[in-house]
């Protein structure tokens, strides 16, 4: 007998890599190329290190009530935490204890079933189509809880509103979870359904729209009673997860909507210019909603692809799993990064194809 036979093992996620090289073009972790809002550097330079002496506000309390200006939601039903990752590991602890199974897509966010491991809950994932789209159907049947991005990651595919309702509609008897990451590139929240439907909770972050990855900042919505029961998990666990900076950055950043709004259309506009670049290269992708397009050549071998632009400088993220190791995952970053990408690709193009 060894302390080690009782130690919880867990394979960790892999985040993206963040090359401490300078120089480069990163287009691997689908961060947005744009700095958050100016009122966010002015908040922060403004602030009173001595402040920090103090604890954080538990509730984030001037975050909440800024996000539920913004949305039109009331506070309490309202979590944050450290980014949505944080929010998402909490809920699988909170919501998913029926022992019965979860059920997720078999590509997808790779950190779902990491925490199903984590916190020991069963899952099974269910495949998308052959066009990388989810199946509604597939989500009908007798389970412990469902947790989907919409727009999904790494495929960029957007599941209209309509059906997500049909997937919540028919689970009334566990938490569906809609990770929303994505969701202010081009697709519609199911946001107004929290107020329909007791047992959705819908998940959004700072980390891409608002350019804030680096502060860490998550929020979910959803009835009064799923939230209270999400605090209550928290609380139990540290109930100081939002530092002040964090706190003070974040209203900031809300209240800033038109640079939000400006930013999020440059971001769908390079998108556009870059699918029908990338079309004309002979690239083949779904359709994204996001700010990255997962793409393949037919032609090419997408590890090889991903190692040559590496060494071209260009960082895109490569996946070598089954059904997706021919595709890469390009985020999208400024016209002029995506310039030199385009131009990287067709001169390949014009030698490897
Ligand atoms: C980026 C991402 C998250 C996590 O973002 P945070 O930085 O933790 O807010 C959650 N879900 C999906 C699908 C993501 O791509």
């Amino acid at each position: 007998m060894s302390w080690e036979d009782n130690v919880r093992r867990t394979v960790p996620y892999t985040p993206g890599e963040q090359p401490k090289i300078s120089n480069i073009i990163k287009l691997n972790t689908n961060e947005n190329p744009y700095p958050p809002s100016p009122s966010v550097a002015k908040v922060l330079s403004r602030m009173d290190a001595g402040e920090l002496r103090k604890y954080p506000d538990p509730a984030a309390q001037r975050l909440t009530d800024a996000l539920s200006a913004h949305f039109g939601v009331p506070a309490d039903q309202i979590f944050v935490g450290v980014g949505s990752d944080d929010v998402l590991a909490m809920s699988f602890l909170t919501f998913f204890n029926s022992g019965k199974k979860i059920f997720f897509p078999d590509i997808t966010y790779s950190f779902y079933d990491v925490w199903a491991d984590v916190f020991r809950i069963p899952y099974e994932t269910k495949p998308l189509d052959e066009n990388f789209h989810i199946r509604p159907e597939d989500y009908f049947g007798e389970n412990g809880g469902i947790v989907f991005p919409n727009p999904n990651a790494p495929t960029g595919d957007y599941l209209p509103a309509e059906e997500v309702e049909n997937i919540i509609a028919r689970n009334p008897e566990s938490v569906v979870i809609v990770d929303e990451a994505y969701i202010d590139f081009g697709g519609r929240s199911v946001l107004p359904l929290i107020h329909k439907y007791e047992n959705l909770l819908v998940v959004q972050t700072f980390s891409k729209s608002h350019s804030m990855a680096g502060m860490r900042i998550g929020y979910a919505f959803g009835s009064r009673k799923l939230i209270g029961y999400l605090n209550d998990v928290k609380y139990s666990f540290n109930s100081y997860t939002l530092n002040a900076p964090s706190i003070l950055a974040g209203e900031a950043a809300i209240e800033d909507e038109d640079y939000f709004e400006d930013c999020c259309c440059r971001i769908v506009a390079t998108r556009e210019r870059t699918k029908k670049a990338l079309r004309e290269l002979g690239f083949v992708f779904a359709d994204s909603k996001a700010n990255f397009i997962f793409v393949r050549h037919p032609q090419l071998d997408a590890g090889q692809l991903f190692q040559d632009l590496r060494k071209a400088n260009i960082i895109v993220r490569y996946f070598p799993k089954a059904r997706i190791d021919q595709y890469l995952r390009i985020t999208i970053g400024t016209d002029e990064q995506m310039q030199v990408l385009l131009d990287f690709l067709k001169d390949y193009v014009r030698k490897h194809v």
